[in-house]
């Protein structure tokens, strides 16, 4: 086992004006469940690519351990990829498939033997190693690509949205087999996903990319609570953060018909730029809400109301800065308003996030 450290590692595609990945720097522990995430096109399996050696490294180093690996072949790496598609051998038995890279690394028939049906055993497959490949669900076959990467013994697995091709169902049971499994053999991991709540499930640390550039590398509660700017404070979270730009007036920002305190550092720090406005990120559950007689906040317009039983959200609008702007807000199962009427939000002082309108970076603490 080991670590793996990015070290300003950065890639330029032939005839790229920009690069793929822009000076990436993250220490990844040993044993630690490491999740790269951001929209399609922002560098995510680039970088896994570079870590496996299928990608040059035009700058910085990448370092497995305290082994150099930046100009290592594959081969010499110590690594284990699981891809989105598994390609499975399909006149292979799934026994056979897990054991192929042994074979070919010339590895005695006893022993290949032994370490597949040790990974059977963890995995489940055991009555099943017999089969090939197109007798096996989608999820059973995603579970031989596992095992392939775990008879290895690698010392990183890398793992670029293994679940893509899995239903919503079982993709949702198969990412905590697949994170309690990583857990169990302790071995240091690299998950790509654009999916922000598998990174938040699986990962014990998450790093979001944008445009090929490192936005903040956090555990998922962290993440959560501080997002380092706007595009992460827009990107982590399902509904999204609300993100709305308001005037700063004495000691707080104005919210319609209320103040909101915020810090003084942050109202200077906002100044200093020039700023008249910051603006605000508010997650749905953050808004103390009342109905139509009150005449605090803003005035939210219900258009949708989705009811999940213990709670809904209400999707409304509202007028802020003199234009439309769209508002989630979290309402309790049993306080579910009817669609038409008008809410009156205000955002809790303790739990909102401010940033600059300027430059989207974070303002508050
Ligand atoms: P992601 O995995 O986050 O979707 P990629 O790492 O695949 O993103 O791509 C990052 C950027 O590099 C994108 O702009 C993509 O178009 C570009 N890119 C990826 N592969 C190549 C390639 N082989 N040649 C040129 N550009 C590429």
């Amino acid at each position: 086992m080991a670590s793996v450290t990015f070290d300003k590692a950065t890639r330029i595609y032939p005839g790229g004006t920009k690069p793929a990945v822009d000076q990436l720097e993250i220490e990844i522990a040993d044993g630690e469940f490491l999740v790269l995430v951001g929209p399609s096109g922002c560098g995510k399996s680039t970088s896994l690519r570079m870590l496996a050696g299928l990608e040059d490294v035009n700058g910085g180093a990448i370092r497995i351990g305290d082994r150099d690996v930046t100009h290592l072949p594959p081969k010499d790496r110590d690594i284990a990829m699981v891809f989105q598609n598994y390609a499975l051998y399909p006149h292979m038995t799934v026994a056979d498939n897990m054991g192929f890279a042994l074979k070919i690394a010339g590895v005695n028939k006893a022993e290949i033997r032994k370490k597949v049906e040790e990974a059977a055993k963890i995995l489940d497959l055991t009555e099943y190693l017999d089969r090939k490949p197109k007798a096996l669900s989608g999820g059973q076959r995603q579970r031989v690509a596992m095992g392939r990467a775990i008879v290895r013994e690698p010392q990183v697995f890398l793992m670029d949205e293994p679940l893509s091709n899995l239903d919503a169902k079982l993709r949702v049971s198969t990412r905590t087999q697949i994170a309690s499994l990583q857990r169990r053999l302790g071995i240091t991991t690299v998950y790509v996903t654009h999916d922000q709540v598998e990174a938040l499930t699986m990962g014990d640390r998450v790093a979001v990319l944008k445009d090929g550039l490192l936005q903040q590398v956090d555990t998922p509660r962290n993440m959560y609570d501080r997002p380092a700017n706007l595009f992460v404070a827009g990107f982590i979270g399902s509904p999204a953060m609300n993100l709305v730009e308001v005037p700063i007036t004495d000691g707080g920002v104005k919210f319609g018909n209320s103040v909101v305190p915020v810090s003084r550092e942050a109202l200077s720090a906002a100044a200093g730029k020039g700023d008249t406005t910051v603006t605000v990120g508010v997650r749905p559950e953050h808004f103390d809400v009342a109905g139509a007689e009150s005449d605090q906040g803003l005035a939210v317009s219900v258009n949708v109301v989705e009811e999940l039983g213990a709670d809904g959200y209400v999707y409304g609008s509202t007028r802020v800065g003199g234009e439309d702007k769209d508002l989630v807000v979290r309402v309790g199962g049993r306080a579910i308003p009817d669609k038409g009427s008008v809410l009156h939000v205000v955002p809790r002082p303790d739990e909102i996030h401010v940033f600059s309108t300027s430059t989207g970076e974070r303002l508050t603490g």
